[in-house]
């Protein structure tokens, strides 16, 4: 068995890691880069044949792990994907949308190309794309051991980071030789409003693990929470609106499921709460089709008669018109709307209409990234463009950091320390360069033996060898052009790769 390592390898989007054993290639992960990602590394480039692929393991729905299935498809992958039966559903909706944005922004692309007398090019995937994907898709139930073929097989386990998100436990027979392999995928952090926490790993051989806040620890929940209560109750009093700009799948639900919580107990008057975001009204439906992957509070709701996503002052918008209706609403109305970033969607219409008002409140609940117009507004701007128009930055702005799907350095930790036996290897992959660094440094000096890959590099269990970038494409060049890799000794193939770089 050999592991190629592509995207999320020194950075946190386009998770992509290549499995090789025996005669078959499977994929954990097919991602989307995102931000200075997409532009640095390319979605339009794989290393390897989609052909070749047999399998898609997905770890859960989130656009930076799943984004690039359809295309994957589109270049002739014809194997299967298989995930969690939430994960399948959110996908159908999340692959969609991205489908759109995709053909919304090739549009916009081409007009530019048009005029500068250039051809027109095509967007990455289309809707029918997305469509045919999803016939690929298989699901499978948490704990449910499933054989891939003879000598692999795998099982998901609750990664507590998003509705169906998993970790993927793997069991490799090769030539008669047991070993274990983990993908930690996203680990969800402490907490999550309906999820659960994330589970153990009893063990494993190899880890590949997440590292996207291995330098950071979050402000405690709850504590931040209590902010919005108070945010909404004081933004009401000045006469304006609370505006939430949300990441459609995950963050919006835990809002609502958090929003209800203050209104049944009486914490919270029942104020007018707007979902304004197709993506967030459609994955709502899909959370409430799958209450059996919820946590034990949430069922407890359930149980009691309470519908823990909605309340009686809840509503979903859904045509333009009544998006539109809501620039009318002056003040008492929180509403929350997609994208979390504020790069697009509908919540660049409420930051117009209210990001210049001084009685209202933006309220922010995720990460960031640099370049948004979300993390100029968070960073302090006087004012910002929003539809070609300069508008004042007036509004309190508030941050809640404590909301994040991700575990933090202390989550991350006593993760991997649940772990009844110590890994041989650790490789670290989904951080960026300086997170990877602080918690490889952490790992070190608890004896943990720690990789942390570059795109194309590859790791070999058993010979340990590992590729550093200059050497990696000898290797691989190699490895692809010797008959069966996984049957020879490992000395013999330790020789061979020192010949090949050396060569
Ligand atoms: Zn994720
Ligand atoms: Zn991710």
């Amino acid at each position: 068995m050999k592991i190629e390592f592509y995207g999320a390898a020194a950075c946190v989007t386009g998770s992509c890691h290549l499995i090789k054993i025996y005669d078959k290639n499977i994929l954990l992960d097919c991602g989307m880069y995102q931000g200075i990602d997409a532009k640095e590394r390319g979605n339009e480039v794989f290393n390897f044949n989609p052909k070749d692929i047999h399998y898609v393991v997905l770890s859960h729905a989130h656009i930076d792990h799943s984004g690039r299935i359809p295309y994957l498809y589109k270049k002739g992958f014809r194997g299967k994907v298989l995930c969690t039966e939430a994960t399948l559903d959110l996908c159908a909706a999340m692959l969609a949308d991205s489908a759109h944005i995709l053909l919304y922004e090739n549009e916009w692309q081409n007009k530019r190309r048009i005029r500068q007398g250039q051809k027109p090019i095509e967007p990455l995937y289309a809707p029918e794309d997305v469509q045919s994907a999803m016939r690929l898709f298989s699901p499978v139930s948490y704990n449910e051991w499933i054989e891939l073929f003879e000598g692999f097989k795998f099982r998901f386990i609750d990664a507590g980071h998003l509705l169906g998100s998993a970790i993927t436990e793997i069991m490799v027979n090769e030539h008669r030789k047991e070993c274990k392999l983990v993908y930690s995928s996203d680990l969800g952090n402490k907490d999550i409003p309906l999820l659960n926490d994330p589970e153990f790993s009893e063990s494993a051989d190899y880890l590949i693990m997440e590292s996207t806040y291995g330098d950071r620890l979050h402000e405690k929940g709850e504590k931040e929470l209590d902010h919005l209560v108070n945010i909404i109750k004081e933004t009401f009093k000045r006469g304006g609106n609370v505006i939430i700009p949300s990441f459609a799948v995950g963050r919006t639900q835990e809002l609502l499921y958090t929003l209800n919580n203050y209104i049944e107990n009486n914490l919270l008057p029942t104020v007018p709460v707007f979902v304004d975001s197709p993506l967030a009204t459609e994955s709502t439906r899909i959370f409430n089709k799958w209450h059996k992957y919820f946590d034990e509070e949430a069922t407890k709701l359930i149980n009691s008669g309470d519908d823990p996503l909605h309340f009686k002052s809840l509503f979903f918008t859904r045509s333009a018109e009544e998006s539109m209706a809501l620039n009318k609403l002056r003040k008492g109305a929180v509403i929350i709307s997609a994208s979390g970033m504020c790069e697009a969607g509908r919540i660049k219409h409420h930051l117009k209409h209210n990001l210049w008002r001084p009685e209202c409140s933006i309220v922010f609940v995720g990460y960031q990234a640099e370049g948004t117009l979300g993390r100029t507004i968070v960073d302090g701007a006087k004012s910002v463009k929003i539809f070609g128009e300069n508008i004042a930055v007036n509004a309190e702005i508030h941050s809640l950091s404590g909301l994040s799907g991700h575990a933090d350095r202390d989550g991350l930790e006593k993760w991997i320390n649940g772990m009844k036996v110590k890994p041989k290897k650790v490789i670290l992959v989904h951080g960026d360069r300086e997170a990877q660094k602080s918690f490889k440094e952490l790992l070190d000096s608890q004896g943990y033996s720690v990789f942390v890959p570059n795109p194309g590099d590859i790791f070999i269990p058993g010979v340990d060898h590992i590729a550093e970038s200059s050497t990696r494409d000898k290797i691989k060049f190699l490895l692809d052009s010797l008959e069966d890799v996984d049957a020879m000794p490992k000395d013999k193939l330790m020789e061979l790769i020192r010949n090949a770089i050396n060569s």
